[in-house]
């Protein structure tokens, strides 16, 4: 059997995170419930209205395209993309085609094309009327809302590098505050190119895949495309360029159309905008609020916590759960300043991670403070509690945000490790269980977990297992 090489690019939908629309005033929402609330003459494209450019749109993309080491070119524009659909109220969409707001980039190794601007379209709903009549709905809330397209050179190699190209640029576009980019959602939309090619000679003849609308649906997609047009060279056919859709529930793609050009949208310069003077943006000044992101991140993460990757990848996920480790991790240094980090990062993905996810929690809300969150951990570290005892306490800290300290205390929680004390208890243990003594001394090693289990009973719980062994261990000889 032939072997094929895989080649994959990627064109990636963002929609921005901004107060109002690209070019008129209507609100950007996401969470609107009812349609067409958010409109106006401009974005439902009545005649005789006229477009005004978002900054903060512009300012997001260029953001994006700085994080990704992009070329941001002295001068860009606005095109018309024309073509008829009823959810795009004008006939054609306001876009970008020769001069995108940026040039180039690299993420993951993948190099970028570009990254453009442009308008998202509306939403149709097809349903039925009260009489069962099949009817279709347009909702125009999403007319008009900002939307960055990211398009990849043909590096992808195959289906879990896309994936992962996919994921990082999430993370990327949320640490920014660029877009949340939920993919089911719709707010994140990913387009696969896919060919095969024998590796010799040009690349093979590329589909489009769209309605992806997850990331498992990005290798899904990919992996069913690439088996699909290897049984189509195999069995002596070309494969045919065109646009398939991915159908989720068929497991499958399935044709659309058959690949539309660039001139068949008849594109040309928006002629009721002008050009774009990139001088005029204050780029150092959008350069020092890209905060540090995650790829850096990681690498000091994994340096200053003594990380592994994989710990370190698992915490850069999402902004303010690396912002909250780092300030519990700063409160941990202040209770023990030589303290390591490993129980930290274990309470904080096992327990608290499960807590939170449990009760659906966010952690922006969460009344725990990450100071009270790093004096439990070293309320353990210093054996003022048991592992058992902090991890009560957690769920109690976590709903009201008390000081775990002043609870263990009050409650009689603090862990018993003076040894002095734990001494006098072990003497009245033994001296109520003379069998238990002659049976360890016989050789019976479970003897001695008895007295400490009584011991434990006699303290309530409190007392320091390590410590009560130990001396036990001494009176006994
Ligand atoms: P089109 O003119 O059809 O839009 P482009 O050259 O603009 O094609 O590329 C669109 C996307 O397809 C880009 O992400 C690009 O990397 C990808 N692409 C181009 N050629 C191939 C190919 N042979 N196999 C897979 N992807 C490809
Ligand atoms: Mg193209």
């Amino acid at each position: 059997m032939a072997k094929y090489i895989p080649t994959i690019g990627l064109e990636i939908h963002a929609e921005l995170k901004t107060e109002t629309k690209m070019f008129c005033d209507s609100l950007n929402d996401p969470n609107e419930k009812h349609p067409n609330t958010n409109v106006c003459p401009v974005c439902l494209g009545h005649p005789g209205t006229l477009p005004v450019i978002n900054k903060k749109a512009v300012e997001a993309v260029l953001k994006v395209g700085m994080a990704l080491n992009g070329e941001i070119p002295a001068s860009s524009k606005f095109d018309r993309k024309n073509y008829f659909y009823p959810d795009l109220p004008k006939g054609y969409q306001i876009s970008q085609y020769d001069l995108p707001l940026i040039f180039g980039g690299v993420l993951n190794g993948v190099r970028l094309t570009r990254i453009h601007l442009e308008e998202d379209t509306g939403k149709l709903a097809h349903g039925a009327d009260e009489g069962g009549k099949s009817v279709s709905f347009v909702d125009f809330n999403r007319a008009g809302v900002p939307l960055m397209e990211l398009v990849t050179e043909p590096d992808v190699k195959n289906s879990d590098e896309a994936v992962e190209f996919a994921k990082e640029l999430q993370i990327i576009l949320r640490y920014l505050g660029a877009s949340d980019a939920d993919m089911d959602r719709g707010q994140m939309r990913v387009e696969a190119n896919v060919s095969i090619s024998s590796g010799e000679g040009p690349l093979g003849t590329k589909v489009e895949v769209k309605n992806i609308n997850s990331f498992k649906a990005v290798h899904d997609a990919i992996e069913y495309e690439l088996k699909r047009q290897q049984e189509v060279l195999e069995s002596g056919k070309k494969v045919v360029q065109e646009t398939r859709g991915w159908d989720e529930n068929k497991k499958a793609t399935v044709s659309q159309r058959l690949k539309e050009e660039a001139h068949d949208y008849r594109y040309f310069p928006e002629p009721d905008l002008p050009p774009l003077d990139m001088s005029k943006f204050d780029l150092g000044e959008l350069k020092r609020s890209i905060p540090e992101l995650p790829q850096e991140k990681r690498i000091r993460l994994i340096e200053e916590y003594k990380l592994t990757p994989e710990q370190a990848a698992l915490l850069t996920n999402d902004k303010l759960t690396v912002d909250y480790f780092e300030a519990a991790a700063s409160e941990l240094k202040t209770f023990i300043p030589s303290a390591e980090f490993q129980l930290l990062f274990n309470y904080f993905t096992n327990d608290l991670f499960g807590l939170v996810s449990e009760k659906g929690i966010r952690i922006e809300d969460l009344k725990l403070t990450p100071e009270n969150f790093a004096e439990l951990v070293a309320l353990v570290m210093t054996n003022k509690v048991s592992s058992r005892t902090a991890k009560d306490l957690l769920p109690r800290i976590m709903e009201n945000g008390e000081d775990p300290h002043e609870i263990a205390e009050a409650e009689g929680l603090l862990q018993v490790s003076d040894k002095a004390q734990l001494l006098l208890v072990a003497k009245l243990i033994m001296d109520n269980n003379p069998q238990a003594i002659a049976d360890y001394k016989k050789g019976k090693s479970s003897a001695l977990q008895f007295m400490i289990g009584k011991a434990m009973g006699e303290l309530k719980g409190s007392g320091d297992p390590a410590v009560l062994q130990e001396v036990f261990k001494e009176l006994l000889g």
